[in-house]
């Protein structure tokens, strides 16, 4: 670490895609003494944990896991569970995690059909559909989807990817990495008969790195029944069978479960369809500053890839965009996401989802265009950020808030003030 961040005063912005800021509750609340996971209150806070993950992923009939492991694993689980060495998979690439993920599938024995799609676009329904219903003998057990691919900012359309099966008459299984979508985006298990959701804990869930999530659809616990790939601390038997008396197969990270307790909690407090709300909001105020504000190109290659958990940023050709993320952190101490792998040095990424405001929103674009200065881009300093102003400002959703001063008291606190008045006034007599 140079010398010059030693000294850095204020803290860090982060606006990695992941691990997203974590918010002081969930900080607090995994601040906690060792606590013994064999205790016989201990399933009180597992049971519950499993039950209202359920919610987030949206399912009814399907089981939750918890794996102390990461969003990787996830995939590992998802696919070691339900198919067989040799089985065939039907995957496009279009950018770092929907390649780990075939890359993954391949390494643990699966025979992969891979789609290689131009980074910037997200599932191709129309040719998914075409395979598919060329498959006559059914061939493909499992079509896996990259929910929301974090590395080129592109939200793919799952319940069209369903869509697309159903019409082809296809019964492979759906399998659905959302590590960077779920509990940020919208998303539904049941509804788009989803078999295997997969998800982490550092980017919605807003904790740290640590725990694969997961739900399986009734289909896919019973393809689990038959299932030949090799696993072991990832079998999900292991947990059915411990997770039903509240307890784990082997010792879980007890702060990382309160944590969650806490990250669920605001997510359903906020609500669901509020906490998506935010997500579109504050990503399209990004969306503005970038297209409008800056006049470069998203990675997003139409607008409907968009993603509402983080914006790629393509920078001009003459400039490296790893020159920009360099400046942003060592000059600015503001974190951004790198281009990976086909995208490295041509795009930057700021990540927006988690515990985010407009307030930190700003922030990130400030941060931004003082590293986009420094590198030599043509930027006009406050472009971007007066562009999100005004979306912001034009579309808060406290906007009917009368304005300070004139504020008039509900008519219920009034009815109250008034009946405290008459009893005043009866007790003086
Ligand atoms: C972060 C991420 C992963 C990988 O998760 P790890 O926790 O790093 O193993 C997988 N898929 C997507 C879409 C991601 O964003």
């Amino acid at each position: 670490m140079p010398a010059e961040k030693l000294a850095f005063p204020g803290r860090n912005y982060l606006y990695a895609p992941g691990p997203t800021h974590i918010p002081v509750a969930v900080q607090n609340a995994m601040v906690v003494p060792m606590e013994d996971h064999r205790a016989p209150d201990f399933p009180e806070l597992v049971k519950p944990l499993l039950r209202d993950l359920k919610k987030i992923f949206k399912t009814r009939n399907g089981q939750t896991f918890i794996f102390p492991a990461t969003g990787t694993a996830g995939w590992e689980v998802a696919l070691s569970n339900t198919l067989s060495p040799g089985d065939k998979v039907l995957i496009a690439r279009f950018g770092q995690f929907s390649h780990l993920w075939a890359d993954l599938a391949q390494r643990i024995g699966l025979d992969v059909q891979l789609v290689q799609v131009p980074w910037g676009e997200g599932v191709p329904l129309e040719q998914f559909g075409r395979i598919l219903r060329a498959d006559k003998k059914h061939e493909i057990k499992a079509v896996l989807a990259c929910h929301n691919e974090t590395a080129t900012g592109v939200t793919s359309d799952i319940a069209g990817l369903r869509r697309v099966m159903n019409r082809a008459k296809h019964p492979a299984m759906l399998m659905v990495d959302g590590v960077s979508s779920i509990a940020s985006i919208d998303f539904r298990m049941d509804e788009w008969k989803v078999d295997v959701a997969v998800s982490g804990s550092q980017k919605g869930f807003m904790l740290p790195a640590g725990m694969a999530l997961l739900a399986f659809s009734r289909r896919a616990l019973a393809a689990a029944k038959t299932a030949q790939c090799k696993r072991c601390f990832l079998d999900i038997s292991d947990h059915i069978a411990t997770n039903k008396d509240g307890f784990f197969p082997y010792t879980p990270s007890v702060p990382m479960l309160r944590g969650l307790r806490a990250s669920i909690d605001l997510l359903l407090e906020e609500g669901l369809e509020n906490v998506f709300k935010r997500h579109y909001r504050l990503a399209e105020g990004v969306r503005r500053a970038v297209v409008d504000g800056w006049r470069l190109d998203l990675c997003a290659a139409a607008p409907k890839w968009r993603s509402d958990t983080v914006t790629a940023i393509k920078t001009p050709r003459n400039v490296n965009a790893a020159e920009v993320i360099h400046i942003a952190y060592h000059r600015y101490n503001v974190s951004l996401g790198a281009g990976l792998s086909e995208v490295a040095g041509k795009v930057f990424r700021i990540g927006h989802l988690g515990d985010n405001n407009e307030v930190r929103m700003m922030a990130a674009l400030g941060g931004v265009e003082m590293a986009m200065r420094d590198a030599g881009m043509k930027v006009k300093p406050g472009s971007g950020l007066a562009k999100a102003i005004e979306y912001y400002c034009d579309t808060a959703p406290g906007k009917k808030i009368a304005a300070f001063g004139s504020v008039k008291a509900p008519r219920e606190a009034q009815v109250k003030r008034k009946s405290k008045a008459r009893k005043n006034t009866r007790k003086r007599k």
